[in-house]
């Protein structure tokens, strides 16, 4: 699937709209969910233009992919669901129920987060 550079999470990093950032770095950057399904739900996003992790864990660089994971862990620390414990969802596309066509991982936590699964 080639990388539609108008979805609304390329937007957000181009500053074309705003958004309520908790984190960025060189490669990353990570904001709250507009619609929050837990107490804590932060995005997670690379900069990169990659569409899933299919496409994330095929293409992007070493340094790319360590900073993503290292951003993960410390945004689940910094915002206080470390040790209680959370959830990543990486949705990817039609059957994984992706919304928004660039790669982000979703933080779930701040308290139970619920069945893995509801079909
Ligand atoms: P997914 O279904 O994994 O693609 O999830 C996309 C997520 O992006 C959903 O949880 C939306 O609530 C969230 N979202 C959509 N637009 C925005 C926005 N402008 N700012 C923050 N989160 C957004």
């Amino acid at each position: 699937m080639a990388y539609d550079a108008d979805n609304i999470f390329a937007r957000i990093l181009r500053g074309e709209i705003p958004c309520d950032k908790v984190y960025e770095d060189e490669h990353v950057l990570a904001f709250n969910d507009i619609s929050p399904k837990c107490p804590v739900h932060v995005l997670v996003i690379p900069k990169g233009e990659y569409v899933s992790f299919d496409d994330f864990s095929a293409k992007a660089s070493e340094a790319e992919i360590a900073a993503f994971t290292r951003a993960v862990g410390e945004i689940a620390r910094a915002a206080g669901v470390a040790d209680a414990g959370y959830r990543l969802i990486a949705n990817a596309g039609a059957n994984g129920g992706q919304e928004v066509p660039h790669y982000h991982v979703h933080i779930l936590g701040g308290g139970p987060v619920g069945p893995m699964v509801c079909r």
